[in-house]
Formats: structure tokens, C-alpha cells, sequence
């Protein structure tokens, strides 16, 4: 029986002249995340066209583009996401210093509440980090500072930090951290500070466009914007520190949509094209409220995103015109080697269950009623499963490998979460080909 094109494998619908001179077109393997710049007969029997001569067809065998008749490739993907669960060696810890946030974005889903952690939290949280990295079980720690806006809990991300880097090292487990923050209540001695000494590697702020759109869509809680403190904060960390990296998010819905190329220019004139700062644009998301009247419709969303990944290509910003990787885990959530830490000690699997209307009684555990071990079950534990059942239609999916689902939360909600890249891959793989140096042929 003859072998068939993996049904992982993207042909990209455009032929382009290389740089070399010759004619190729782009092709994703989903499988693996590798793209290949292939002659236009082999992207042919890629698309399912006629057998090549042996050697060829031996060489697209071996690359896992061509598999043998009957091959059940979801069911490995699948498999291999269970593995990957199962075989971890990194512990993983998302920890809300703080239930306060300084801001007031127009779609957020989280109630903030100000006050600080609650008796004995540090103590206990510590002490847990100690057990995880002292079992046995793991090679490294990793800490995601989350909000509410971490930052307000400045004092508690220091504290905490000094007992779980002094708890790692002892354990002779490797430790690494990072931050999603809104960047407003950074300055250059806490960016030193939590990188030098407490080891976050990198920081993710949100911009939402230019100065104007971003100030509106983020303001602070006692008025005011915050873009030009952010971007130049980022643009003095830059030269401060050399191996300090930087993700720039932006949530894209109606009001800023057609906002890339002034945005990907003022970044670039404020020096952030740079490959330690990588951008990238996410649709706006339904955190647990309703975000519709704001948000733009599937198609929308999708060539909206193509805008500005050729905007940031365009003025010579970074980001990632297709993913480097497979995604086997597709979340914290469906994993038991990661929890989430909320300021009040409540435990959770899920980062959006936390300060959530509705969802906040979903802890799996409190701090306190917890020792060392694994995060107890929660309700996204079964993800492989639901996949392998075909709960969501993901099992058919050609990018699943990529995607593995985007968001068991969002599916269980009646949501469909599936990213832009599910109906943009094709103006990707251009992008792609045109990064490359390739022409249009
Ligand atoms: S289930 Fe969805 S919201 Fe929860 S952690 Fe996973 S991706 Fe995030
Ligand atoms: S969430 Fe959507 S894009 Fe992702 S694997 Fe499932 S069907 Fe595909």
C-alpha cells in the first residue's frame, strides 16, 4: 500500500520565486511545527497528488509527511500529549500575589478586591514549593506571576521569591519565573530587582495599540494611561539588561483593529524592534463575562491578525508567524504537575477560575488544607480523554497538534475557542515565505 500525505501537512497555496532563483512553495507540518520551502511537484504529491520517484517518496516517509495507509495520527498526538502529562519533569506554580489590580480594563472578567494574603500564605505556599522540589520528581520549578496585577503585591512576589529560588537551589532543582503584568507599576529597580535577583526571565505586558486606544481600553483606577510609561520602561530595560526578554500581547477587538501599522511604528520608533521583544495580537477573549459587542467575528479576527503580524514584520518588530513548537499540554489546566495559587489560598487548576464571578468557588484545595504532592483532580484533568472521545470536533482538526485544543474551559462554557491560526494558516504560510526573502511568482 502506497503512503499518503500526512493529514498534519499545510500546502500553502502561493508559488514563490526563492531567493536562490527557484520556485517553491511553503508547506507546515503541524505534526512537528517545522515549514519547508518545497519545489511546486512536491508540494503537489503533498497536496495528494501522484506518487514521486522512491528516493522522494523514502525522504517525505522519513520527515513524517507521508505516513502509511491506516495510520491513526490523532490517536497519537493524543498519546503523546498523555505522555508528555505524565512524564513531566517540571513542576509549575501560577501565583496571584495579590487579588488587587490598578487598573480597569473595559473587558475584563476578574472582581478585584484590595487587601493582601492572608494569614500564614507565605508560610504555607512555601513550604509546599519546598516538598515539590524536594520529592524527587522534578528538574525544575517554574513560577508564573499572574494577576490581579502582581506588582501590587510587589512585597509578597519578593518575599516569595527569596524562599523559592533559597528552596530550589537547595533541592538542586532548576529555577525559572515570569511575569504577566500591565507593566504601569514597573520601574527600573523592581525590573532588577525580580530579574537579578529573583530570576524572571521574562515579562508579558499587554498593549492595546497606540497610545490613544491603549489608555482607553486600559485605564489606571485613579485615572490616566499608561503606554508611554510601559514602552519606556521596556525601551530602558533593553539596554540595562542583556538577556532580559519581553512578550508585548495585544488584545485586538473592534475598537483597535485597524491599528497595527501606527502601533508596530511606534514601537519600533521607541526602539522595540528587537529580538528580546516579541509581539503578537490575541483575539479578545470571554474571561468568564461577555465580550461579544466588542470582539470581531471569527473571519474577521482572522485576517485582522495577518494585518498585524505584517505590520510587525513590516517595521522590523518580532514575533512569531507560526508556532515553534507542538503544544502536548495544551494549558495549566490539564495537568497535575501545575496549580494555581490565588492571594486568598484558594487552589485551582484553571487561571481564569480565580477573582471570576461565578467560577471562583472552583478551587480544587486551600493552602491550608493541602500538604506536599500533586495538585488534587481538576475538572480538566480529563482533556486527553475528551479529545480522544472527540467531545469537541478537535480530533479532526489539522492543526490540532499546534493548538491541542486552545481552551477546555471555554469548550465546557459552549464557547468555541479555536485560535485565528485555524482559519489563517494559508496568509501565514505567505508571511512565512515573504520572511524568507521569497517574491510572489
Ligand atoms: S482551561 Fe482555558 S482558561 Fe483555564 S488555564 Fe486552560 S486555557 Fe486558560
Ligand atoms: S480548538 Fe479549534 S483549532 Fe484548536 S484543535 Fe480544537 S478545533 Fe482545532
Amino acid at each position: 500500500m502506497k503512503a499518503q500525505p500526512s493529514r498534519y501537512v499545510i500546502v500553502g497555496p502561493t508559488t514563490f520565486r526563492h531567493p536562490a532563483g527557484h520556485p517553491v512553495r511553503p508547506v507546515l507540518h503541524a505534526a512537528t511545527a517545522r515549514v519547508y520551502l518545497v519545489d511546486p511537484v512536491t508540494a503537489g504529491r503533498l497536496a495528494g497528488g501522484a506518487p514521486l520517484p522512491e528516493d522522494a517518496e523514502r525522504a517525505l516517509r522519513a520527515a513524517g509527511l507521508l505516513v502509511g495507509p491506516g495510520v491513526d495520527e490523532p490517536a497519537a498526538v493524543i498519546a503523546a500529549g498523555r505522555r508528555a502529562v505524565a512524564d513531566t519533569r517540571e513542576r509549575r506554580f501560577v501565583v496571584m500575589p495579590t487579588s488587587w489590580c490598578n487598573m480597569s480594563c473595559s473587558y475584563c472578567g476578574q472582581a478585584h478586591v484590595r487587601g493582601g494574603t492572608g494569614p500564614g500564605h507565605r508560610d504555607l505556599l512555601a513550604a509546599r514549593f519546598a516538598a515539590a522540589v524536594d520529592s524527587g520528581r522534578y528538574d525544575t520549578a517554574h513560577v508564573s506571576w499572574f494577576g490581579a496585577e502582581p506588582l501590587a503585591g510587589y512585597a509578597v512576589v519578593r518575599d516569595l521569591s527569596r524562599r523559592f529560588t533559597a528552596a530550589a537551589d537547595t533541592a538542586g532543582v532548576g529555577y525559572s519565573a515570569h511575569m504577566v503584568t500591565n507593566g504601569a507599576l514597573l520601574d527600573a529597580r523592581k525590573i532588577a530587582a525580580l530579574h537579578v535577583e529573583d530570576r524572571v526571565g521574562y515579562f508579558e505586558v499587554t498593549l492595546d495599540g497606540p497610545a490613544a486606544a491603549h489608555d482607553a481600553s486600559r485605564p489606571l483606577k485613579r485615572g490616566g494611561g499608561s503606554f508611554a510609561h510601559v514602552v519606556d520602561v521596556i525601551g530602558a530595560a533593553l539596554a540595562e539588561h542583556g538577556d532580559l526578554r519581553w512578550r508585548i500581547r495585544t488584545n485586538v477587538g473592534v475598537a483597535n483593529a485597524h491599528l497595527a501599522d501606527e502601533f508596530a511604528a511606534t514601537l519600533a520608533a521607541a526602539g522595540l524592534a528587537d529580538p528580546r521583544v516579541t509581539l503578537y495580537s490575541a483575539p479578545l477573549h470571554p474571561w468568564g463575562n461577555d465580550v461579544s459587542a466588542a470582539a470581531l467575528d471569527r473571519a474577521r479576527m482572522a485576517d485582522t491578525e495577518l494585518a498585524w503580524l505584517a505590520a510587525y514584520a513590516r517595521h522590523g518588530l518580532t514575533t512569531w508567524l507560526l508556532p515553534g513548537s507542538p503544544k502536548p499540554v495544551v494549558c495549566v489546566a490539564v495537568t497535575p504537575h501545575a496549580e494555581v495559587v490565588a492571594a486568598d489560598g484558594g487552589v485551582y487548576s484553571c487561571t481564569e477560575q480565580p477573582l471570576v464571578p461565578g467560577f471562583a468557588d472552583r478551587r480544587v484545595a486551600t493552602l491550608a488544607t493541602l500538604g506536599g504532592g500533586a495538585r488534587p483532580a481538576g475538572e480538566f484533568d480529563d482533556w486527553a480523554d475528551a479529545l480522544e472521545a472527540d467531545e469537541t470536533g478537535c480530533r479532526g482538526c489539522r492543526i490540532l497538534p499546534l493548538c491541542g485544543g486552545a481552551c477546555p474551559k471555554l469548550w465546557r462554557e459552549g464557547h468555541v475557542p479555536c485560535p485565528p491560526l485555524k482559519h489563517n494558516v494559508a496568509g501565514r504560510l505567505d508571511l512565512y515565505a515573504l520572511s524568507a526573502g521569497c517574491t510572489p511568482l
